[in-house]
């Protein structure tokens, strides 16, 4: 264990712990943000009637939408003197959701990072190769960071350039790898492909996540890379990767969260009601030890089940793997999605209908959208024959697939449609996404 006297703490002194941080948060989000402060006054709470986590229920939730309304920098609960990093993830509109640490914020990351490595079987004396995106988004270099500060040697090889990832994998031997589920199916396959053998390789440990996945991929990525696979889970709301872990010697039992830092509650995804230990429900986290973004009572949107196991290594709480979501965001490849994004950059397009539709499959272990949309009335009626081989079509998809590209970073095929020509259900609703995915 990377922290032993944490991980194991008995319960009755974790929770005076948290009491203790809680009461602490409380009084300083009132003080230092203004949205909390209206929050409470709102609801007409006083701080003092937070005196522990079994209070919370009082607080109302934190959205996504929250932190949009503050964009950017709103919500931060110190001067932007006292901020050294600045991460962002996808909005659902083209704003992305920006979260800030200061250098006591990236401490806490390092720590519940080296933790999390050190539970799905790393050491400092192994070598890791890093394959999440490194950027804006929280999963490369908090990883990094974290595996730094236990002491391994990092690899920063970052998304992307699989064969130039094979090659180092075989040439500098790194025992741990961390990335997607899915990219660890591809450059599994890749290897069988290209006859690369478990002998040419040394890895022993796999740090998966930022993607729901299921024990049939994990039993696939276990073979073809030679690995024990287990599943890292967190959100930049919350901090990033690290949120929660499994222990590589309890696979299948659930990811400990590490709720020194992170409080979290299950709640009923239509009215908001707290629901007891082992019901599945809305993932809601609150940040004990956060001081640039401190988040109270942070809806996720994943749905998924906690509870203590007493037969565990640990004392923390588990959760379940995720079970879906209660929005409609889609992960593409690791990349956050909402089809408010797409709608949005439709603004100011001419000849296009508001009528479209995100189709999600999966190819091999590959992801991939399409985007189905109507052309107006006006356009139809002023083209002769066929859609396909016109040029006023054919210069606007590849405008429109330039522009989502440029703007959310994903390569999607787009295909313009003749007016109503997308199936809309019997009330005559479109639904925007029609996800075809299978996991597993
Ligand atoms: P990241 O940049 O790490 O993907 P985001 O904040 O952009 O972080 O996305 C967080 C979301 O990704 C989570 O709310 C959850 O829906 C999904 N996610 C992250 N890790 C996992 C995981 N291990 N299993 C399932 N979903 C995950």
């Amino acid at each position: 264990m990377y922290n032993k006297e944490i991980e194991t703490l008995p319960l009755d002194k974790l929770r005076k712990l948290q009491n203790e941080r809680l009461t602490n948060l409380v009084e300083r989000v009132y003080t230092k943000v203004p949205f909390y402060k209206k929050q409470f006054d709102e609801a007409g709470l006083k701080t003092s009637d937070i005196k522990g986590v079994l209070d919370l229920h009082k607080i109302p939730f934190t959205k996504k939408t929250d932190l949009r309304d503050n964009y950017p920098f709103d919500m931060f609960a110190v001067p932007m003197d006292d901020v050294v990093r600045i991460h962002a993830s996808s909005g659902t509109t083209g704003r992305p959701t920006v979260v800030g640490y200061n250098s006591h914020d990236l401490g806490v990351f390092d720590e519940v990072v080296a933790r999390s490595l050190v539970a799905g079987g790393a050491t400092s004396k192994m070598k890791m190769h890093n394959a999440y995106g490194y950027g804006l988004f929280t999963g490369g270099l908090g990883i990094h960071s974290g595996a730094t500060k236990l002491g391994m040697a990092v690899v920063p090889i970052s998304g992307g350039m699989t064969e130039r990832q094979l090659m180092l994998l075989q040439d500098f031997q790194p025992e741990v790898i961390c990335c997607t589920p899915s990219y660890a199916q591809t450059l599994g396959e890749e290897m069988q492909k290209r006859g690369i053998t478990h002998d040419d390789i040394n890895l022993k440990y796999a740090i998966l996540g930022a993607e729901p996945w299921t024990e049939a991929i994990r039993t696939q990525v276990e073979g073809l890379l030679n690995v024990t696979a287990t599943n890292i889970y967190g959100l930049s709301e919350i901090i990033g990767p690290g949120v929660s872990q499994e222990d590589y010697e309890e696979k299948g039992t659930g990811s400990y969260i590490w709720e020194d830092h992170f409080y979290p509650e299950i709640v009923d995804r239509d009215t908001g009601e707290p629901l007891p230990y082992g019901k599945e429900g809305v993932l809601v986290f609150t940040t004990l030890t956060k001081e640039a973004l401190p988040i109270m009572r942070y809806w996720t949107n994943d749905i998924c089940s906690i509870d203590y196991d007493s037969g565990a290594k640990r004392t923390h709480i588990k959760m379940s793997s995720i079970k879906g979501r209660s929005d409609d965001m889609l992960i593409i490849r690791g990349v956050n999605l909402f089809h408010t994004q797409v709608e949005a950059l439709l603004e100011g397009m001419e000849h296009l209908a508001p009528c479209y539709q995100l189709i999600v499959t999966r190819e091999g272990t590959m992801d991939r959208v399409k985007l189905n949309i109507e052309i107006t009335k006006e356009l139809q009626d002023n083209i002769d024959g066929d859609l396909a081989n016109n040029d006023t079509i054919k210069n606007l998809t590849g405008k429109l697939s330039k522009k989502i590209k440029d703007n959310i970073g994903l390569s999607m095929k787009v295909e313009l449609m003749a007016c109503d020509t997308i199936p809309r259900s019997a009330g005559g609703k479109l639904s925007r996404i029609v996800d075809c995915r299978e996991l597993g």
